[in-house]
């Protein structure tokens, strides 16, 4: 057998419109920084690149715990690094399930040998506060775990009550904020928030690659106060956050062109402001569900538990799912995601995340929607643009 190196091509992605589940369109300024020259990882350039990028983060997280970095690695990274350094064999374990995220923190949580009180909630709606606090009264959870935003479903469980819940009971509120941060309110501190983890690729607009992660000094206390060391070497906060802080003891390589990507991403953020920012997620957001609802389309998730960055509506009778989300993406670069777990065929997931989050996007992909629709013979009502313009005009 030869091998061919002229058989591979010169790297040609094309271009695309992210709206599925992630990850999300990244801003020229972004990719321009992942571009930039790789220096060493001790380097004083990089360590002060290291230090903006963690206050830049405390600005995104509205937090001033102790330890807030990004984990090498994807958001799942996060999501272990968070139960593995909290979590010890025989702790007792609350974890919200309402959708695909819950379910990977409940296998988590039995792989580490915890004791979980599994709270299951309904896919495609909001976690009921008055179901977790029967679930934990008359036990001792270490930690009450939860997904704010259910990329899976769209459904958004508002954190203030769980996170009572979590005081009265002495538990860590540990929270996935993997698709939330930077699109909606995430207040760490006011919200009473010990553990989270985000990741790059979602509202913060970054490459995958990063997640962001959070610990309390309460966190930190039961980090400190284990009987047992870190089963995870890598994830080990207390060694990572040696890495990150004032001692700079090596630890591992951070990737350091993702830093330059991440921190530039969050200085775009900064600049926007965060309020800013919310609002244009839940601008964009009401725009595009008048639209499909004017198109006679139904959305998954009742009106005030829907997340502003990730939309589910369900699939019309008629239209072919796969063949639907095909043609947009070679007719108009379009990618939006399909339905998980039991709503795989049921719905579509069409996000709004982060720099995908404008009014180009969503009016494109109405019309190409309904024009796609129509040519496969489904009916779709006309008044989808004029709904999505009325919602732009209220101002
Ligand atoms: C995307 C996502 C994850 C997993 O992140 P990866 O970057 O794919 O590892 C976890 N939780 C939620 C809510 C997500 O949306």
């Amino acid at each position: 057998m030869t091998f061919d190196v002229h058989a591979f091509r010169d790297l040609d992605p094309g271009q695309r419109i992210l709206m599925g589940p992630g990850p999300s369109d990244v801003h020229p300024r972004v990719l321009q920084a992942l571009a930039s020259p790789c220096i060493g990882h001790l380097d004083p350039t990089f360590l002060s690149i290291m230090d903006e990028t963690q206050q830049l983060l405390r600005f995104l997280f509205q937090t001033e715990h102790p330890l807030t970095i990004p984990v090498s690695g994807t958001g799942s990274a996060g999501m272990e690094a968070c139960f593995v350094n909290l979590v010890e064999p025989g702790d007792e374990v609350a974890v919200c399930v309402n959708g695909v995220f819950g379910t990977r923190m409940a296998d988590i949580v039995n792989r580490l040998g915890g004791k979980l009180i599994r709270v299951d909630a309904e896919w495609g709606r909001a976690v009921d506060p008055d179901a977790v606090r029967k679930a934990v009264q008359d036990r001792n959870p270490k930690i009450l775990a939860v997904v704010h935003a259910e990329t899976s479903t769209g459904a958004c469980t508002p954190l203030e009550d769980l996170s009572r819940i979590a005081k009265d009971c002495g538990a860590l509120f540990l929270v996935d904020m993997v698709t939330s941060l930077a699109g909606m309110d995430v207040a760490l501190d006011r919200m009473g928030v010990d553990a989270a983890y985000s990741g790059t690729q979602k509202c913060i607009s970054c490459p995958p690659g990063l997640s962001p992660v959070s610990f309390s000094s309460a966190a930190m206390e039961a980090l400190k106060h284990r009987e047992g060391p870190v089963v995870s070497w890598y994830l080990d906060m207390s060694m990572v956050s040696s890495y990150w802080g004032a001692e700079r003891k090596y630890h591992h390589t951070a990737p350091v062109n993702m830093i330059y990507a991440l921190r530039e991403a969050l200085r775009l953020i900064a600049e926007e402001g965060l309020e800013a920012r919310f609002e244009r997620h839940r601008r964009n957001h009401r725009a595009l569900v008048a639209g499909l609802e004017a198109m006679g389309f139904s959305m998954l998730v009742p009106e005030n538990e829907r997340l502003p960055m990730l939309n589910t509506v369900r699939i019309p009778d008629g239209a072919d799912d796969v063949k639907v989300r095909k043609a947009l993406l070679s007719d108009y670069g379009i990618e939006i995601g399909g339905g998980l777990g039991d709503l795989a065929g049921k719905v579509w997931r069409v996000g709004l995340m982060g720099h995908a989050s404008c009014r180009k996007n969503v009016v494109l992909f109405l019309s190409a929607l309904e024009g796609i629709l129509r040519a496969q013979g489904v009916q779709v009502k006309p008044d989808a643009i004029e709904a999505a313009a009325a919602v732009y005009a209220q101002g």
